[in-house]
């Protein structure tokens, strides 16, 4: 059993078991527990103090009581020693008086020494009793105080002869014998008192000297921990603080690579970790604010500091003097979002960050400037064409994108410019980043317009357009005050001949770039903002117009942003009913190159207006990407065929036939088709034979002047009836 017991309590490790073991544990679980924290140390220390100084108070209250009693007994043995002095006296005066009496000079003198020898004896009587009532004890222990006992008898027989008779000489030898044993017992008392005196005066002295002693400790010990306190203070907490601080201020200048120290007192150590938090959640911000979230590549921000880098020749290939930055885009990215669903495009976007990386080499700099938008920068070597590099990423991008579940087939527009790194060479060629991001976007721009999927070099003339159209954007705002507006009307001739009709276009004469072609400018308001009053200006304008050609139909040009205004259906009505203007007598012509069908307010809009009277046309029919589409979202009243599919079909069988199945879908789906850009003769026979029911174009008419309308039908009137 002891054995089992004895094993049973022995440390796993096999070490002799210690039965103070646990208990040191907890010593030293406690000594941690106080040393560890900085709050529980200087308690520590200011709790022992008042220990200190609660102990020291009770310790003297003792003392000053002890010290009170010593004074006591101090003060008694003095007292007895005076008594003891009186009764000193007193034995010689009884000595004296006593000798006088062995043979007086005469009766009356044996009188008086009697009297005397009597009073001596009472005094010697209460000398003893004083002594005695006051320390009966130490009275008892003195020896040879039976003497005392005996002074009566000696007394009486001193006073036995008759006054003036000598006394017999054996009682003279008594007397003599009494009186050294009287004075033997005074110097007893005397030493006795003296002695108690001396220890008295002794343990008074012990006390005073051991209270100096402990308060003197107590002040020593007192004075230990405050140095303590402020040591502790000094070498370790102060020094820790200001180097939490310096840290502090680190982070707080952006340095996050600093490094925490770990302290071993607890709330230290608490800060030190709340700032590694802070340290690594700023490291994060910082990451995301460089970093493309949905990616993981590089965002604008990365990318504009590279940039900047790279012009100052920082962090890239010095034997090269010139790079190139590429901004690129997705051909309508948006419609990879709707199908297949924003994380699928976020994974497109990767994989082609990715393919780019690879294709343009580790000095390229990747990133993604937001949705389907990407600008790359890379060093160009010696003889490096920027162009070929250029257009070898666009070809790249057409091989298809594996996202596991699904391939996706994408193109990529893209611009770029080229830009020195030397300094010299940018003395004569300067631009900021700014700038060069600018050209790059001009040339995607460029290639945008140019039928996207292609790749255009930044040219000067890139530049000049871009500042005209700033121009414009500015002018335009005061066009309308000007009256550098004016509406023209195109006629739109129906197949069966009624009724007449014409579409209303927007021409701006501007001041110093004479006519500008609505195709510029209404972009211009588009981007601008004045895309809405404009439009609201078209609308009213026309259709004042309008209210002079009574039994003509009107086309109206709406733009899609005017589709998402709110309250447009109202106003558009309102202006109706002002100039007298049947809606039925309307037709509003959207475009597809903004997606209408995608957002829920304009196809909203346009429902409304239709129910109104106003019948909608499809523009530009056969130019877009989601035309049969919207076909099913939208009912169209008309679809206005696009003169590119026009052009060719004179002499070109394949147009012919691509022309004729959109006019047959057209008609079956129960609308009116226009056949827009008739520019020649030749093309009239052709449309008319595939069943267009309007016709437009230049073979037909210009758009012409408000004043020339009427005059135009008027002459198709008296044309016709003189045929
Ligand atoms: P759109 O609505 O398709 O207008 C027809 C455009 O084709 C007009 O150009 C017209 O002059 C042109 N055109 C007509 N027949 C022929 C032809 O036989 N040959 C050639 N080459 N062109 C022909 P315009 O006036 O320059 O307008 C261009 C575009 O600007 C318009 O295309 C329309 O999208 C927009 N636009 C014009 N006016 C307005 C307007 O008042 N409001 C809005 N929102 N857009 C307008
Ligand atoms: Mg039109
Ligand atoms: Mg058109």
């Amino acid at each position: 059993m002891k054995t089992n017991r004895s094993q049973s309590l022995a440390p796993a490790s096999g070490a002799p078991f210690n039965p103070l073991g646990p208990m040191v544990v907890h010593a030293k679980n406690a000594y941690d527990y106080v040393v560890h924290s900085f709050e529980r140390r200087i308690t520590g220390a200011l709790v022992l103090i008042l220990v200190g100084m609660i102990g020291l108070q009770v310790v003297s209250q003792q003392r000053v009581l002890e010290l009170r009693a010593q004074t006591g007994s101090y003060r008694e043995s003095m007292a007895q020693f005076d008594q003891v002095r009186r009764l000193g006296d007193a034995v010689t005066r009884f000595r004296l008086s006593g000798i006088a009496l062995v043979a007086p000079a005469s009766e009356a003198d044996a009188l008086l020494k009697r009297d005397q020898l009597t009073d001596a004896a009472i005094a010697i009587a209460n000398g003893i009793n004083e002594i005695r009532a006051v320390d009966d004890q130490s009275y008892r222990a003195v020896s040879g105080l039976p003497v005392f006992a005996r002074l009566d008898g000696m007394v009486a027989e001193l006073l036995n002869p008759q006054p003036g008779q000598p006394l017999a000489p054996a009682a003279r030898g008594r007397l003599e014998r009494f009186n050294a044993k009287l004075e033997g017992g005074v110097q007893s008392i005397d030493q006795a008192v003296t002695g108690q005196r001396d220890r008295a005066f002794d343990s008074l002295n012990a006390a005073v000297d051991s209270w100096n002693v402990m308060i003197g400790l107590a002040g020593v010990l007192t004075i230990a921990l405050a140095a303590a306190i402020c040591f502790d203070l000094l070498r370790n907490i102060l020094p820790a603080l200001r180097r939490m601080h310096d840290a502090l201020r680190q982070l707080a200048n952006g340095e996050l690579d600093v490094e925490i120290e770990q302290s071993r007192l607890h709330e230290l150590n608490e800060l030190s970790q709340a700032l590694e938090t802070f340290r690594q959640h700023a490291h994060a911000v910082r990451g995301l604010a460089y970093a493309d979230p949905a990616t993981g590549m590089p965002n604008r921000r990365a990318f504009v500091q590279r940039l900047v880098a790279m012009q100052a020749g920082k962090g890239v290939d010095t034997a090269c003097d010139r790079f190139v930055v590429i901004l690129a885009d997705v051909d309508r990215f948006k419609y990879v979002n709707d199908d297949y669903g924003h994380p699928a495009g976020d994974q497109l976007v990767g994989l082609i960050g990715a393919r780019m990386g690879m294709l343009l080499g580790p000095q390229a700099f990747v990133a993604r400037l937001g949705g389907d938008e990407f600008a790359v920068c890379r060093p160009l070597a010696d003889g490096e064409s920027a162009a070929r590099l250029a257009s070898d990423l666009v070809a790249a991008m057409r091989e298809p994108f594996d996202l596991g579940h699904c391939q996706i087939a994408v193109t990529l527009s893209l611009g770029h410019v080229t830009a020195a790194r030397s300094d010299d060479a940018r003395m004569a060629e300067p631009s900021t980043e700014t700038e060069l991001l600018l050209r790059a976007d001009l040339a995607l721009y460029a290639s945008k317009h140019g039928g996207r999927n292609c790749a255009t070099g930044f040219t000067a003339e890139h530049l000049a357009e871009h500042e005209i159209e700033r121009a414009l954007e500015r002018d335009l705002c005061e066009a309308f005050d000007r009256g550098e507006l004016r509406m023209v009307y195109q006629p739109i001739h129906a197949v069966g001949g009624e009724p007449d009709e014409v579409e209303a276009l927007v021409r701006w004469t501007h001041p110093r770039h004479g006519e500008v072609p609505p195709s510029r400018f209404i972009p211009a308001a588009e981007r601008s903002g004045l895309m809405v009053p404009l439009g609201r200006w078209i609308y009213e304008r026309a259709l004042s117009e309008l209210r002079g050609w009574p039994g003509l139909q009107m086309s109206i040009n709406l733009s899609p942003l005017q589709l998402q205004q709110e309250g447009f259906v109202g106003q558009f009505l309102d202006c109706c009913r002002r100039n007298a203007i049947d809606p039925h007598r309307l037709y509003l012509e959207v475009t597809e190159s903004v997606s209408i069908e995608r957002n829920p307010r304009a196809v909203l809009t346009l429902e409304l207006l239709r129910q109104s009277g106003c019948r909608i046309a499809l523009d530009d029919f056969g130019t877009g990407y989601s035309s049969l589409s919207l076909l099913r979202t939208f009912q169209f009243d008309r679809l206005k065929l696009d003169r590119a599919l026009i052009g060719n079909l004179a002499t070109d069988p394949t147009s012919r036939a691509v022309f004729d199945a959109a006019v047959t879908m057209a008609l079956r789906i129960g609308a009116e088709v226009v056949a827009e850009g008739i520019s020649e003769a030749e093309l009239v026979e052709p449309v008319r034979a595939a069943g267009c029911t309007h016709l437009q174009g230049y073979h037909y008419s210009r758009p012409v002047e408000a004043d020339q309308v009427a005059v135009y039908y008027g002459n198709i009137m008296r044309k016709l009836a003189s045929a």
